[in-house]
């Protein structure tokens, strides 16, 4: 991906990129459709194993963004929390904070039972911060994307120091 403007603002600490990635609930899926772009909320899970990030979406069985991703398995991604606004003296002096996520990747749906099922463990993880199994019939029934991440950046804007 292209270098960072702000390069100050980013974020390479990984356990500072795991708070962003336990803590954003809610991650905005791009595609690209034909020759549109495509882009959709989501809750996501996470699992980030021997320095691999994997993304984990679950959805109903059918719909646009699982024709999208059958065509052209390309995403992009971006979340963010820790959102705080902030005033100052001139309109230029307000702002916002943030710690925000980015990522390249591709997608495929998952048929594997077995791997559903983690899948939804782990998406549920991340969304309540609590350990939930699942039935095969309760995994069956739902959608499950995973996305094999290739490359992420992460960014933090804190609060103005004047205002700290
Ligand atoms: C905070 C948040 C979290 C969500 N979490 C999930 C999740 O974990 N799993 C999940 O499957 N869905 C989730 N959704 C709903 C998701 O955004 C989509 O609505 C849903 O997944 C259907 O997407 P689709 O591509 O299959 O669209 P389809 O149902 O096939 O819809 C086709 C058309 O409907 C419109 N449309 C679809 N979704 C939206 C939308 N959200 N807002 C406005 N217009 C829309 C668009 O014009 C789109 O082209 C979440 C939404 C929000 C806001």
């Amino acid at each position: 991906m292209n270098g960072m403007t702000r390069r100050e603002r980013q974020v390479t600490d990984i356990n500072e990129i795991l708070k962003i990635l336990d803590n954003s609930k809610v991650l905005h899926l791009g595609l690209v459709d034909g020759d549109e772009p495509y882009v959709v909320p989501m809750n996501y899970g996470y699992t980030y194993e021997n320095d691999k990030l994997t993304i984990w979406l679950h959805c109903a069985r059918q719909g646009r963004k699982l024709d999208v991703m059958r065509v052209n398995p390309k995403v992009f991604f971006e979340m963010e929390y820790g959102i705080t606004p902030f005033e100052g003296e001139v309109a230029c002096k307000y702002g916002i904070t943030y710690s925000s996520l980015m990522g390249r990747g591709t997608a495929e749906i998952i048929e594997d039972v077995e791997t559903k099922k983690l899948a939804l463990s782990a998406l549920m993880k991340t969304q309540t911060g609590k350990d939930f199994q699942f039935e095969d019939r309760m995994a069956e029934v739902v959608g499950v994307v995973r996305i094999d991440v290739i490359e992420f950046t992460a960014k933090h804007r804190p609060l103005p120091k004047e205002l700290r």
